[in-house]
């Protein structure tokens, strides 16, 4: 049956990204392997995408680098490392105006702080 199979390969992908931090695409998809090889690249790819439209995902766009992938748990804010490209939970969310308009409905928005994580900052010293 083609529905269960498909119900379990979202399961797996959610179980893998709870075990990652952030990953991007390529990782969910190494982590999934790791649990049932015979997984394709394209339908890792195709049900992280369906799992995002479903909104049980949250995609976070980072500058310059591959989209990453977050579980939609409470929502929060990221901050990443401008070295490093690490990605930091921080649970803050200011209360803004939403803008109304014809033209677009908002149904959410993302903060990105930026800076230098922990690490990056030590080496630089
Ligand atoms: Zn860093
Ligand atoms: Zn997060």
């Amino acid at each position: 049956m083609i529905k269960t199979r498909n119900t379990s390969q979202k399961q797996l992908i959610l179980e893998a990204i709870s075990h990652l931090e952030h990953p991007t695409c390529e990782e969910i998809y190494a982590e999934v392997l790791k649990q049932d090889d015979s997984i394709g690249r394209a339908t890792v790819f195709r049900n992280v995408k369906t799992l995002t439209d479903n909104k049980q995902l949250v995609k976070i766009v980072v500058p310059k680098g591959a989209l990453r992938y977050d579980m939609s748990i409470k929502k929060h804010s990221h901050f990443i490392c401008d070295r490093c490209g690490k990605v930091l939970d921080i649970f803050y969310l200011p209360n803004i105006d939403i803008p109304k308009s014809n033209l677009y409905e908002i149904d959410g928005y993302s903060l990105i702080f930026t800076g230098l994580c922990e690490e990056c900052k030590k080496k630089e010293r």
